[in-house]
């Protein structure tokens, strides 16, 4: 490895969304923050115009010519990626940034370590995406903005990895700042960022990872969002954004009871999240529990996208008196969050690991995490 010594360490870390769970691809609105579990690239300059990626997860990196990348991407819709799904990641990200570009890019060496927890729902993805996408675009010279930057990631997920998500993600993950939430209109890609002072007011964020994993790219999800498809159709609108609380009575006579209730979370997770930024904005995160607890009911009965585990880390940490809890991320496994006073993280930690050991269930990994800047370079 001599000849590509590192030139330079690129991060992005990954996310946790506060709240706003599935509204991202029915383009309304989500209140993610950047945390403080990192994804590091080291990148190496070559001359041979070759693009290889290591992972310490794995001990066989991928190599392909730059010029091969628009052979192997996109990747038909279905099919499994042309190289190891993970290094569909960062070499997706690289096609990305080159697509269209006639632009003689010197070749690279990626090296990738991360502490973020894959498929926790903590976005691993866009954090591995954000140190590649930061890295290149300097090395490369290419100018693009953070902006810029989360969308490559999310074009790299959806067209090179096939997994159909949406921007939250990356954006968290580029445009993170220290204590404060990112609130994007995932219509108009418009964020803003809203300060949480957690640190001022002593609150903590514990994370529960119930190690139940979830696969994004299958089942559930696409089921999900085949249902707002279809609600958003039904009520005549091109995306459920457009179909507000008070539609709601019109929307439950319209259509059958699953669609309705699948519409109902989105529409008032949708609703929850302006409600969150404004009480933020009023009277601090203290003030936001009753709606992380809202918005969990919402995706266990109506969303229908929790599971026991979740559940019983947000009901355990509730009644160890957590100020609100939730499930985050897409679902069907993954982690959930408690909002709780910085003082007692021990107590509603032993409450968490007591009430899954009495369900029966895997010890879960459990831990702080704070609001945080997003993507950078670090040397
Ligand atoms: P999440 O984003 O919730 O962690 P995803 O399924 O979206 O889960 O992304 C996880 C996938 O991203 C992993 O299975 C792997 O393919 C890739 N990935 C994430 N971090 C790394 C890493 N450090 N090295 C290699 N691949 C990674
Ligand atoms: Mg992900």
């Amino acid at each position: 490895m001599t000849a590509h010594e590192p030139v330079g360490l690129w991060s992005a870390p990954g996310r946790v969304n506060l709240i706003g769970e599935h509204t991202d691809y029915n383009e309304g609105f989500v209140l993610p923050f950047a945390i403080s579990h990192r994804t590091v690239a080291a990148v190496g300059l070559r001359d041979d115009a070759r693009i290889r990626v290591a992972s310490t997860f794995t001990n066989e990196p991928v190599e392909v010519a730059l010029a091969e990348l628009n052979t192997l991407f996109p990747t038909p819709a279905g099919s499994a990626p042309a190289v190891p799904e993970w290094a569909a990641y960062p070499l997706g990200v690289a096609w990305a940034l080159l697509a269209d570009r006639a632009i003689d890019v010197p070749g690279v060496d990626i090296a990738i370590a991360s502490e973020v927890p894959v498929g926790a729902g903590l976005s691993s993805s866009a954090a591995i995406e954000g140190a590649a996408a930061s890295a290149l675009n300097e090395l490369w010279s290419l100018g693009l903005s953070a902006k810029e930057l989360a969308s490559i990631g999310r074009t790299a997920e959806n067209e090179a990895v096939g997994a159909p998500t949406g921007i939250m993600d990356q954006t968290a993950s580029m445009l993170g700042e220290p204590d404060a939430a990112v609130f994007l209109d995932c219509r108009s890609l418009q964020s803003e960022l809203v300060p949480l002072g957690m640190a001022e007011a002593h609150l903590a964020i514990l994370v529960i990872d119930t190690h139940v994993k979830h696969a994004h790219a299958t089942g559930g999800y696409r089921d999900r969002r085949d249902a707002c498809e279809r609600g958003a159709a039904i009520m005549g609108v091109s995306a459920l954004r457009d179909v507000s609380v008070a539609d709601l009575d019109r929307a439950a006579e319209l259509m059958d009871d699953v669609t309705f209730r699948r519409v109902r979370h989105i529409v008032t997770e949708n609703q929850r999240v302006l409600d969150t930024v404004e009480v933020l904005r009023a009277e601090g995160a203290r003030a936001i529990g009753d709606l992380l607890v809202a918005s969990h009911a919402s995706m266990r009965y109506d969303f229908e996208i929790s599971v026991a585990e979740l559940d019983t880390a947000v009901d355990a940490a509730l009644a160890a008196g957590a100020i609100g809890a939730r499930m985050t991320g897409g679902g069907f496994g993954g982690a959930g969050i408690a909002l709780i006073e910085a003082s007692a993280v021990d107590a509603v930690s032993a409450a968490v690991l007591t009430a899954f050991a009495d369900a029966g269930f895997a010890a879960p990994n459990l831990f702080t995490v704070a609001p945080s800047i997003g993507a950078h370079r670090d040397e």
